[in-house]
């Protein structure tokens, strides 16, 4: 059976035009999708049932999914400071439970964006941001900026689904319409498809775009002759380029957001693209990376007022980035117990944090075996969402769109596993669920 309108359940692009063909209930082919995207809907590296042990070092043992719910229920009642990490990648039904169960253990819930996106979050925090959808980019941007991004290798089908290729209502020449202008501190893949590559020194992006705001209101005397490692002219041409755009859009990664100047290089970006708009039509938008990772911003914020990084040990929802995000709190070594679901800790934090969760139990939710399994205490596995179960995702410009369920298997959702943790923390803290 070929099943049409798929959506991808890997990165933030949420591509929905997959075809997939299921045969007596298993995935066999996968259509449109690309490498990554058809990689997690085949599958690999499956957990096949909950695991337990004491040692980290020593073997996992199979247990029940009574006994590791249990178990896992008793480590987060117990803890003073645990940290409940991830949910990127999980649907928006399961986020909403998640919320509830950092309320009942008094925790903090954060997740990936603390690594990726945070800062962009703080930019917002600061100015706002003019953006839109990927469907109106594609159908408009004659101009499209990738700003310390790599959508090539990170994002596969961007560029043919909504940036570059994609032919659009008033976009109608696609690529030969439209100019690209990568700018990096290296020659990315991306680079190499744009018209314009602008190589910038490392941590020199704010300078960057101070000077581009410069030239752009009329204050080009005051630039030096070289920026941050571009040569005056060229930004002259650069500025030039975009106030000509008819509708131009800057797509942005973790080059800008995690490299020097963090939320002050997307408040500046901001900023560049408010200005824009006295001449044409300017937006902006994050590159997320976890399919659903939007959505866990907006559940998070609609439940608790913050997008992530919430601290619940006091009763109410804190929010301080700086000081109650997941590595924050794993570097001061406050976190006593890490729960970890839907993200993968152990393959994106520092060596720092990695070392104080080996000093903690580590309670890992997730369909697959990855970095973080290798320090987990309690493995419990999924459902794997949009293959397995049906949810609501958002898409990195925050449309929500509804995942299809493809086959039918005996995992448990997270959804249901959270359940039964809170209902298990909820007795042992002799509180009613
Ligand atoms: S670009 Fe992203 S959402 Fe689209 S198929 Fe590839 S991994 Fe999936």
């Amino acid at each position: 059976m070929l099943i049409k309108d798929v959506l991808c359940p890997f990165c933030g692009c949420l591509c929905d035009d997959l075809a997939v063909e299921v045969d007596n209930n298993k995935v066999v082919d996968v259509q449109h999708a690309c490498k990554i995207g058809s990689s997690k809907i085949m599958g690999h590296d499956r957990i096949k049932a909950p695991m337990m042990r004491d040692d980290k070092k020593g073997e996992f043992r199979e247990v029940s999914y009574d006994e590791a719910i249990n178990e896992a229920a008793k480590i987060l009642a117990n803890s003073k400071r645990p940290l409940l990490y991830g949910w990127a990648s999980g649907v928006c039904e399961m986020m909403k439970k998640g919320v509830l169960l950092n309320e009942e253990v008094g925790g903090i819930i954060d997740n990936t964006a603390s690594v990726c996106h945070g800062p962009s979050a703080l930019g917002v925090h600061e100015k706002g941001m003019p953006t839109g959808t990927l469907g109106q980019f594609a159908n408009r941007a004659d101009v499209v900026v990738f700003w310390g991004c790599n959508p090539v290798q990170a994002h596969p089908r961007h560029m043919s689904r909504y940036s570059v290729f994609a032919k659009g209502f008033f976009a109608t020449k696609a690529r030969r319409g439209r100019k690209v202008i990568a700018i990096d501190v290296r020659k990315t893949d991306t680079a190499e498809l744009a018209d314009e590559y602008i190589q910038v020194n490392p941590g020199m992006d704010y300078i960057v775009m101070s000077a581009l705001r410069a030239i752009i209101a009329e204050h080009a005397d005051v630039v030096p002759d070289n920026v941050g490692g571009v040569p005056k002219e060229k930004l002259v041409e650069i500025a030039e380029t975009l106030k000509n755009a008819k509708f131009g859009v800057i797509y942005f990664g973790m080059g800008l957001t995690q490299s020097r100047g963090k939320y002050k290089n997307i408040d500046n970006a901001v900023s560049l693209t408010t200005e824009l708009n006295a001449f044409t039509k300017y937006s902006i938008i994050p590159m997320r990376g976890h399919y659903n990772v939007t959505g866990f911003g907006n559940v998070c914020a609609w439940e608790t007022g913050f997008i992530n990084a919430v601290d619940m040990s006091r009763g109410y929802p804190y929010y301080n980035p700086g000081e109650t995000c997941s590595n924050d709190l794993l570097m001061r070594e406050e976190i006593d117990a890490a729960f970890i679901i839907a993200g993968d800790a152990g393959a994106h934090f520092p060596a720092q944090s990695i070392a104080r969760m080996g000093k903690v139990p580590v309670v890992q939710i997730d369909p697959f075996h990855n970095p973080t399994t290798e320090m987990a205490n309690i493995v419990i596995p999924t459902k794997v969402s949009g293959v397995e179960l049906e949810g609501t995702a958002y898409r990195m410009d925050g449309v929500s769109l509804r995942m299809r369920k493809l086959v039918d298997v005996d995992f448990p959702s997270d959804e249901e596993v959270l359940d039964k943790i809170i209902a298990k923390v909820c007795e042992i803290k002799g509180a009613s669920a």
